[in-house]
């Protein structure tokens, strides 16, 4: 499907594989990191684990195949959002986009990629959090200005967007989506309109919003990319080939410059806005703004890549330091350590080594689940049906067994898992948190749900204890989450754990994810 509007080019797939997906109509479920089940939700497909927003990613090199580079970006920030991909190529004449529902490789195929030739991409994957689950949501968006098309892709989540599409609503004919992501590029589209130059449009676009965004923006006079005041989502940097060429990649974590071979360069830094032009060995830095840096701290526990690298080293040190630190803060008489895979697989090996109990693989994942339209029957869903993980009675049976997973949400899948480990023959469960307890829902650009389905907003340890038919469960500390870090401990958002929201949030938002009294664990901190 095809749409020509001149400078633009947008196109769309839908394959006879995949069901109807007409826009405004489609609500797919996408898959968590590591859910017990079917694909990490439980009966009414809410999700048991945080789930990321976005990625983004975007390539400025003349004589590269840019598109295909693109893809390859967002193929490795695919865990970064399954609902949704896109990328937008311009060449000397034009924008191509392409966007649809689905992954990065159901979305795109070489012929499509060989359509869209050029020297700049800019691309996205989505998991919706402001906006739902639609074709139209599909980013990048492409708007036309007086100086020619840009196209924008946003990772983060806007804790203003009512006031900022209120100050915008005299355009509200021309919105095609439901998206804080469109508003930014209305409010860019608007600061060109008045006269303004790209790179101060982009920061009077910036100043208007307030929340979680990290932003790539693709322009007739190179690529831009940008990071809020407190820097909440990453957005790293590196070049293509040797400096001399000025080819350059902007990508939300650094497993997309290692993907297609670029070296890391530096992270966009919080508050910070770079301009690179085609061409240019020498990027143009400057602050846009100044606030303390205020990293999300669940991109490191869990979200992002663990080859993906923060503060100088890969997040897989860092998952296993947190769980030596959850070892010493917790330890428990046990004959094995399992972790959930994957992303509890570095902090049990942590646990293990601080410990000295036995690392063991006691539950094994299915490596080629891919998104599954099939829902199972409740019969089904009642015989524990075990889609992506399961237990190995070999390993477990007999054993006294500490599993370690790297968070807990609402416990529906906890406890799944664990009456699995029983029925594989384990004499003991005990469950190790790398992370504290989950007390407060995030606003920047996470799914933790609402506060209402926290468990640990609403019940005692006791009490989760005994709802997840454990024999013990303990939380990695605060303190030990961020010293882990080996950064400052000021520089990173807690809020999920501890309620301290960097960003002011109004009542209207706030109520928007039932905040509560606090209750249960939360009531401690
Ligand atoms: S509230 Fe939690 S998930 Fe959201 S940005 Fe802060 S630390 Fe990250």
């Amino acid at each position: 499907m095809g749409q020509d509007e001149g400078d633009v080019t947008v196109t769309r797939r839908v394959s006879p594989a995949e069901p109807p997906v007409e826009p405004g109509v489609a609500a797919v479920p996408s898959l968590s990191h590591a859910g017990f089940g079917l694909d990490g939700r439980d009966g009414d497909h809410r999700p048991d684990k945080p789930e990321e927003a976005c990625g983004v990613f975007a390539v400025l090199a003349a004589d590269q195949a840019v598109a295909n580079l693109t893809y390859f970006g967002l193929y490795a920030l695919q865990h970064r959002g399954q609902e949704s991909a896109g990328i937008a190529v311009f060449d000397d004449v034009k924008v191509r986009l392409h966007k649809d529902m689905g992954l990065v490789s159901q979305v795109f195929d070489q012929e499509v990629l060989e359509r869209m030739p050029g020297q700049l991409a800019v691309g996205h994957n989505r998991y919706s959090t402001t906006g739902s689950s639609k074709v139209c949501n599909a980013q990048p968006v492409v708007l036309m200005t007086r100086l020619g098309p840009f196209a924008l892709a946003h990772n983060g989540n806007l804790v203003n967007a009512s006031e900022l599409r209120a100050s915008l609503d005299h355009l509200a004919g021309e919105f095609t989506s439901t998206t804080d992501s469109e508003l930014i590029a209305f409010a860019v589209q608007e600061a060109v309109g008045s006269g303004l130059g790209w790179n101060a449009a982009i920061r009077a676009a910036a100043a208007r919003c307030r929340g979680a965004f990290s932003l790539v923006i693709g322009t007739p006079d190179g690529l831009f990319a940008l990071r809020d005041g407190h820097g909440i989502r990453p957005l790293v940097f590196g070049m293509l080939g040797e400096p001399e060429q000025g080819q350059w990649v902007a990508s939300s974590e650094s497993c997309g410059l290692d993907i297609i071979g670029a070296c890391f360069v530096d992270d966009v830094q919080p508050g910070e806005l770079i301009h690179f032009r085609q061409a240019d060995p020498i990027p143009e830095r400057q602050r846009w703004c100044e606030e303390p840096s205020k990293l999300c701290i669940f991109e490191m526990i869990y979200f992002a890549r663990p080859d993906s690298r923060f503060f100088g080293e890969s997040l897989y040190s860092y998952r296993v330091r947190i769980g030596e630190v959850l070892a010493r803060e917790n330890p428990v008489v046990a004959d094995i350590v399992i972790g959930v895979p994957d992303s509890g697989i570095p902090a049990a090996i942590g646990y293990s080594h601080a410990s000295g109990i036995p690392f063991a693989d006691g539950l094994i994942k299915n490596r080629y689940v891919g998104r599954t339209f099939i829902q199972p029957t409740q019969a089904m869903r009642e015989a524990g049906i075990r889609v992506k993980l399961n237990p190995l009675p070999d390993v477990l049976c007999g054993k006294r067994v500490v599993v370690i997973d790297d968070s807990i949400v609402r416990g529906t899948t906890s406890r799944k898992l664990v009456a699995a480990l029983r029925d594989a023959g384990a004499t003991e469960v005990h469950m190790r948190i790398s992370s504290p307890p989950v007390t407060h829902p995030c606003f920047y650009g996470i799914d933790t749900d609402t506060q209402d389905h926290l468990i640990a907003a609403r019940l005692t340890l006791e009490e989760i204890e005994r709802h997840l038919g454990v024999d013990s469960l303990s939380y990695l500390s605060k303190e030990g989450m961020v010293e882990a870090a080996h950064a400052n401990s000021s520089h990173f958002c807690t809020a999920c754990f501890d309620g301290n929201y960097p960003i002011d949030l109004d009542e209207e938002v706030r109520s928007s994810k039932l905040m509560l009294e606090p209750t249960g664990l939360a009531a401690r901190v």
